[in-house]
């Protein structure tokens, strides 16, 4: 067991379609009842465990009586909107049994690249996580067309993985890791268990290895496992062909590991601080300026000026009065809303902007002190 791995607080697993849901469109009751106690004993430990689950078309398409064989877009969406139900209810009755509250999060790829709405999904998320619920996060496949989709969740656990900062994503699969060739073709073919960088030799040796439901197969898994890793997100892929696969894991079952750049909250700061282009700048008071470099949020109140273009979730320089930068953040109210805003308490911004908007203008885990 590494050690990183027993140091990680807050775990995404992803649960691909074929582990969850038979051959004849079932959920395999018992597989998900010993999954759950095992997030269960994570929880106990003090651990945030999100979960990423396909399984709603896989679901849904035998309830709607399709066909086997590839189906429409439109078919699987019609399906994935009647198997989501399900899906959500098997989870939330699992949890449940150990005291704990099922969260339904659909997203799509858009809430995770346009800045505005990935600050709306990962203020969500992470309320959830304060009030201690389980995230069971979706694709929202009923609402997003073929140029807007991720149409595989293991892309869209590791994009979850990396808004969320989580230091581990686990992709539980039906294959216990990545090999030199595919396994189902060579004998020969050698199981990997570290993957220092995800190299185009590495890429290569992904192949095709599938599975009829997973819409993925291994090299969706690498692709993923590039996201996480330069988020600073360790990524392991391991088999969930058993009972309790997490207990499993911890035990010392076979993985494939992808060993992490730097960490995840760090590179979130870098990528804060450098990696985009700043749209706007706040000039702030002395007192503003103090809470900041002691850790706090950046409130209306202690707002002086504001200049630039900018919208929800971009990045805004913050200046003190002698228009030195102190901080940059992404903040979380448009140039017209910041500026009816600015110097007022926050509790009057409801009755400002007519909407109970954020308290911060920018929060503290959005913003880098320079
Ligand atoms: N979002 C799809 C579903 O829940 C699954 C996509 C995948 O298998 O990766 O059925």
């Amino acid at each position: 067991m590494k050690a990183e791995w027993q140091k990680a607080k807050r775990i995404v697993i992803k649960i691909g379609s074929s582990l969850l849901i038979d051959e004849g469109g079932r959920l395999k009751d018992q597989w998900l009842s010993s999954l759950i106690g095992d997030v269960a004993q994570f929880v106990g430990r003090g651990c945030e465990v999100l979960i990423v689950s396909s399984g709603a078309i896989a679901l849904g398409r035998g309830q709607l009586g399709l066909a086997s064989g590839a189906l429409k877009l439109e078919e699987s969406q019609a399906a994935a909107s009647v198997g989501q139900i399900t899906l959500a209810h098997a989870y939330e009755e699992r949890l449940k049994a150990h005291d704990l509250i099922a969260a339904q999060v659909l997203v799509t790829l858009g809430d995770t690249e346009e800045r505005g709405r990935y600050l709306n999904a990962r203020d969500t998320i992470s309320t959830l996580l304060k009030l201690g619920a389980v995230p069971i996060v979706n694709e929202n496949d009923t609402v997003a067309t073929s140029e807007i989709r991720f149409g595989d969740n293991d892309r869209l656990a590791a994009r979850v993985a990396s808004m969320m900062s989580a230091d581990l994503l686990i992709l539980l699969s039906d294959v216990d890791g990545l090999y030199t060739t595919p396994p189902g073709d060579n004998k020969d073919a050698k199981h990997l268990c570290d993957i220092a960088e995800i190299t185009p030799r590495i890429e290569a040796m992904a192949g095709s290895v599938g599975s009829d439901y997973g819409s993925g197969g291994m090299i969706t898994k690498i692709l993923a496992g590039k996201i996480a890793t330069k988020a600073g997100v360790h990524m392991l892929i391991t088999s969930g062909q058993i009972d309790h696969p997490i207990k499993a894991l911890f035990d010392g079952a076979p993985t494939t590991w992808f060993h992490a750049k730097g960490n995840a909250v760090t590179s979130r700061k870098r990528w804060i601080a450098g990696g985009l282009e700043c749209r706007g700048g706040l000039v702030i008071d002395a007192g503003a300026a103090k809470a900041l470099l002691s850790g706090k949020s950046l409130l209306p109140a202690g707002i002086k000026s504001l200049s630039g273009s900018f919208e929800r979730g971009d990045v805004v320089i913050v200046c003190d009065e002698n228009k030195k930068e102190i901080a940059r953040g992404l903040c979380a109210y448009n140039i017209h809303d910041a500026q009816k805003i600015i110097g007022h308490h926050s509790k009057e911004i409801a009755g400002i902007l007519g909407y109970e908007g954020r308290t911060a203008m920018i929060h503290r885990d959005d913003m880098v002190l320079l």
